[in-house]
């Protein structure tokens, strides 16, 4: 980076980057540094550096000028250094997901009694996550909850860990992973392999429409 395109512009900044965003914007700066260090070729680093911003195109809309201005600086990253610059400017401007209160939980699952609020473990960043699950032995139930246009929703089901590597259906990473049953999927005897570790899980995910697609075939 030649210059620090940053200077004076993202201090008073508001969040803007949802998590998936923000992975998504990671694994671009990875592919992006790492063709800088394999390829001695300043056009091929150029396009895949155009295919980026291509890309990002795709992933953000209706963004103002200032925050496409700060965006567009990931076409001047050349080493890991620059990465990590980059990546600690944009952290501040990612939106943390927001605990949901217990009346909040309780209201989504009105036909369970005693739904606990999650917790979260410690050193877990709020900005890393699309969802929150937790796993309630008492009820035998995996509470997923999400939000989508804002609003807070969520499933659950039986989990069953299959102690193997698996694709996942929400972050699409082959991870250990365990069969997730609703009640609407047991009628239909199909169930879907979940991330066991929905940390691990919510920082690969690059693009939450796996996940509102996998809530949306499930309630079908
Ligand atoms: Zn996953």
């Amino acid at each position: 980076m030649k210059r620090n395109i940053f200077e004076g512009s993202s201090g008073k900044m508001e969040p803007f980057i949802r998590s998936d965003q923000y992975h998504f914007l990671k694994q671009q700066l990875r592919h992006i540094v790492q063709t800088n260090a394999l390829v001695n070729d300043r056009e091929m680093v150029r396009t895949v550096q155009g295919l980026a911003m291509d890309k990002m195109k795709d992933v953000f809309h209706g963004l103002t000028d200032l925050q496409k201005r700060l965006l567009e600086g990931m076409t001047e990253l050349e080493d890991r250094t620059d990465m990590e610059m980059f990546e600690a400017r944009i952290l501040p401007l990612v939106h943390p997901f927001e605990m949901p209160e217990e009346g909040e939980v309780r209201s989504l699952f009105p036909h369970l009694s005693r739904v606990k609020t999650p917790v979260l473990g410690t050193g877990v960043d709020r900005r890393d996550l699309t969802y929150v699950s937790w796993f309630d032995p008492g009820l035998d139930r995996k509470f997923i909850v999400t939000y989508r246009e804002g609003v807070l929703t969520g499933m659950e089901g039986s989990f069953t860990y299959s102690g193997r590597k698996n694709m996942c259906v929400i972050c699409r990473e082959h991870e250990y992973v365990g069969l997730f049953v609703t009640d609407a999927t047991a009628y239909k005897r199909k169930g879907n392999y979940v991330c066991k570790d929905s940390i691990t899980c919510n920082r690969n995910i690059t693009d939450q429409k796996h996940l509102h697609k996998f809530m949306d075939d499930i309630k079908r």
